[in-house]
């Protein structure tokens, strides 16, 4: 994000100098590790994990010989496609859990940057951003989206309008925490609405920061081409992969409780 000759600076460029400011302010300790000094240090960026080469075309979920996994082929979900950076362990789940509820919003913007890296590399012709909604009751007991954080930053450096208020939640919905993939996709079905004003005739990426399996995401990208969308991706900062999710479940559905600050580092 360098500036040369006469370039203005660019939005992301500014929203990423507050962040830096902020830092000079209130010096930062990374979300990964806890150490001082930065909110995502060079060591736990090389020791997180990306996904395999080998994942489904649709999902992004691991798959052996990259087909299209049974899931997709029984039941194909509304989005083209689904893709995370990130396995959902390590100092990627520390780093999230931190996001999300010890309100460190610096870090969404260091973890962003993978997003970014990721949402350029496939090179999906998107024109709108959006995020998972949190219930009434989460976003008023934690007071802020941990996905918008994520997702501004792309938007802006993506250069496209970012619409966080494109999908709202119809019903509250119990924990995903413990159910099969089936019972997932019952608990959110129909659980969201997507405003028609906003996503018609647009190609719309929304963004969560863990995902286990694409339930919550499903249920998003049918709301919106209920809507009119012309098509919907999604694109998530993690992925509980199987080996996690028997013994660590990630948070599809937004839900406290299955998660404890207990494994965390303590800051
Ligand atoms: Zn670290
Ligand atoms: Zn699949």
């Amino acid at each position: 994000m360098k500036l040369s000759g006469t370039d203005k600076p660019s939005a992301f460029f500014l929203y990423h100098l507050m962040w830096e400011a902020l830092d000079w302010i209130y010096p930062p300790y990374c979300g990964g590790c806890g150490q001082f000094g930065n909110r995502w240090c060079e060591t736990c960026q090389s020791s997180a994990e990306n996904l395999p080469a080998e994942i489904c075309p649709i999902c992004g979920n691991p798959q052996p010989g990259g087909t299209v996994c049974h899931r997709c082929t029984d039941e194909p979900p509304a989005f083209r496609q689904l893709r995370s950076v990130f396995i959902f362990k390590g100092p990627v789940r520390n780093a999230i859990h931190r996001l999300k509820y010890d309100r460190d919003m610096g870090l969404g913007e260091s973890l962003s940057k993978h997003l970014i890296d990721l949402a350029k590399s496939l090179n999906w012709p998107l024109e709108r951003v959006t995020t998972v909604p949190l219930s009434n009751a989460h976003l008023i007991e934690r007071g802020y989206n941990q996905s918008n954080l994520l997702a501004r930053p792309l938007a802006l450096a993506l250069q496209i309008p970012f619409i966080p208020q494109a999908i709202k939640r119809t019903r509250e919905t119990r924990s995903q925490v413990g159910l099969s993939a089936k019972e997932r996709d019952i608990n959110v079905r129909e659980a969201f609405w997507a405003n028609a004003n906003l996503v018609k005739n647009k190609t719309v990426v929304v963004i969560d920061d863990v995902t286990t399996t694409g339930s919550t995401i499903r249920a998003c990208a049918s709301a919106l081409h209920a809507a009119g969308a012309l098509s919907v991706y999604g694109l998530t900062l993690a992925r509980a992969v199987l080996q996690d999710f028997s013994n660590n479940p990630a948070d599809d559905a937004h839900q406290p409780g299955e998660v404890t600050a207990s494994h965390l580092p303590i800051f």
